[in-house]
């Protein structure tokens, strides 16, 4: 399904303070070529440039004890004012210049992102990730700083940066000209709640494994009858 909307082109702002994890795959392929189409404006940031100490710390200890380290506040809400989505007070600045902006802070206990997530996510002009590390992120940058907190699924990741990174590309790829044939954007797995897309078969018609052996394409597929193949099709979905 195709998201229409009125801004053709899509600024997506990863914070992280591992950017060069990211950059490989927003350069790469068809997010690259949407890059340099001007269909997609992908920016990493380091969040480390937010700090203010000689070690550039962007984590501390656990209030009231535990495991592990936690991801300040300030490092966020600096990097949320610079990219000007943040007021210095905290407010929020949704529509920075007219552009609608969506913060969302990867997490292992957020919502679980779908495709009904990269649909509506995908109507925004702007979107901010902000990764998590270490034990996870001062719950401060949930409760004041993020618009919503997402999951990629039921399983803890080392960091946010796959998680913003996956939720980027399902995303990107709805905007109008990413994909470059539109068509395929159509009647595709998820598009309708629970319901997945059919088999895809290419040449060759039989893979042959040894004189007896063979794995071959379903018979229908290249009986020319179209009616047939669509039943066939919905059966598999
Ligand atoms: N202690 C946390 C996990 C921290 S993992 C917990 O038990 O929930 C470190 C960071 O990785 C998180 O802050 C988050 O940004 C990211 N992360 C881990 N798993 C993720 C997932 N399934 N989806 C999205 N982000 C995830």
């Amino acid at each position: 399904m195709l998201v229409r909307m009125k801004t053709k082109h899509l600024r997506v702002d990863l914070i992280s303070i591992f950017p060069e994890m990211l950059e490989p795959y927003l350069t790469g392929s068809i997010l690259g070529r949407a890059q340099k189409a001007k269909l997609l404006d992908l920016r990493t940031h380091n969040l480390r440039q937010w700090t203010h100490d000689a070690h550039q710390s962007v984590d501390d200890r656990p209030f009231g004890g535990g495991p592990g380290m936690v991801m300040k506040v300030a490092p966020f809400h600096e990097a949320l004012v610079a990219l000007k989505v943040r007021t210095k007070d905290g407010k929020t600045l949704r529509q920075t210049r007219g552009k609608k902006t969506r913060v969302i802070l990867t997490s292992a206990k957020g919502k679980t992102f779908t495709q009904q997530d990269a649909r509506r996510l995908a109507k925004y002009d702007r979107l901010v990730f902000l990764c998590g590390r270490y034990e996870g992120v001062d719950e401060r940058v949930a409760d004041y700083l993020a618009d919503e907190e997402l999951s990629i699924g039921n399983y803890v990741l080392t960091g946010g940066e796959l998680a913003a990174l996956v939720m980027t590309d399902a995303v990107a790829r709805l905007r109008p000209g990413v994909l470059g044939k539109e068509a395929s954007l159509d009647m595709e797995s998820h598009d309708i709640e629970g319901v997945l897309e059919y088999p895809h078969y290419t040449r060759p018609e039989r893979y042959p494994l040894s004189k007896t052996k063979s794995w071959n394409v379903p018979a229908i597929l290249l009986s020319g009858d179209h009616a047939k193949i669509n039943t066939w099709r919905k059966s598999k979905q």
